[in-house]
């Protein structure tokens, strides 16, 4: 997978060459490009900002540096091979990112994203791009960053995570919180490792039965109950049928 990323920061995202991203790119599964977007400015004070129209607070990062930094980035991409991409847009007031979401960015093989600073980017640049390539406007939650590169870390890791053979082991993520399946819409409950016993507390003797259903019966239980104390708005979206049907199964 190809990510791009336009920014005034760019050294914000120099964590995406640390741990399980920097590895994916050492090895070729992910590769990453981040771009300065006042390479685009016109004025000796590589400016990429003005007042906003209306009047009010802050400034709005103005079209021209946008539309030609995704230009050149998109024709570099193009003459390298690179196919099919989508504009990814951090804003407040995109669609929630989701697991579901990052299942849906993990099939694209290309990606772009804009992490915008300010009041965020004059609309029209939104509108433009949208006529040629899927856009995806994205909040990562009900809050309001200083910069959308946070954004990018965030949808990039769990992204990363879902690309082939990026994880150690393949199956990692099949119980993961909001994973698709059985479990869809649950919270994943609590893990343990070794030792057995740490400052006098145990674990659930369940876990070390060796019997692969009661096993599997205790993580739904505990997933449900702590679903039920943490989202319940999640609990509501549960096939219930499926858990008696897996129940039956035990
Ligand atoms: N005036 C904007 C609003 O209220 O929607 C907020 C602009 S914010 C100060 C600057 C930039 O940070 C946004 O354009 C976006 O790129 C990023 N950002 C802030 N909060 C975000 C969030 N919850 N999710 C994704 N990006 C966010």
């Amino acid at each position: 997978m190809r990510l791009d990323v336009v920014t005034i920061f760019p050294e914000y995202l120099d964590p995406l060459n640390v741990s399980l991203v920097g590895k994916a790119r050492a090895r070729g599964q992910l590769d990453v490009r981040v771009h300065d977007l006042r390479r685009w400015a016109y004025d000796r004070h590589s400016t990429v900002d003005d007042t906003p129209y209306g009047g009010g607070p802050g400034m709005v990062m103005k079209t021209g540096p946008w539309g030609d930094a995704l230009d050149t980035v998109l024709a570099e991409g193009y003459e390298e091979g690179a196919r099919t991409p989508a504009l990814v847009v951090p804003t407040p007031s995109g669609r929630p990112f989701t697991q579901k979401l990052a299942v849906e960015l993990a099939q694209r093989p290309w990606l772009l994203f804009t992490p915008a600073r300010y009041e965020g980017i004059d609309r029209r640049v939104v509108e433009e791009y949208a006529t040629r390539m899927p856009v995806y406007e994205v909040s990562i939650g009900d809050y309001v960053l200083a910069g959308g590169e946070a954004a990018v870390l965030v949808v990039t890791e769990a992204v990363a995570r879902l690309l082939p053979g990026v994880l150690g082991n393949a199956e990692s993520h099949r119980d993961d919180s909001f994973a698709p399946g059985a479990m869809a819409d649950l919270l994943e409950g609590p893990v343990y490792t070794k030792p057995p016993v740490w400052r006098g507390r145990g674990i659930p003797e369940v876990l070390v039965s060796g019997h692969h259903g009661r096993i599997a019966r205790w993580r739904r239980d505990e997933a449900l109950r702590r679903t039920a104390a943490n989202r319940p708005d999640l609990i509501e979206r549960c096939d219930a049928a499926a858990f008696d049907r897996k129940d039956r199964e035990v």
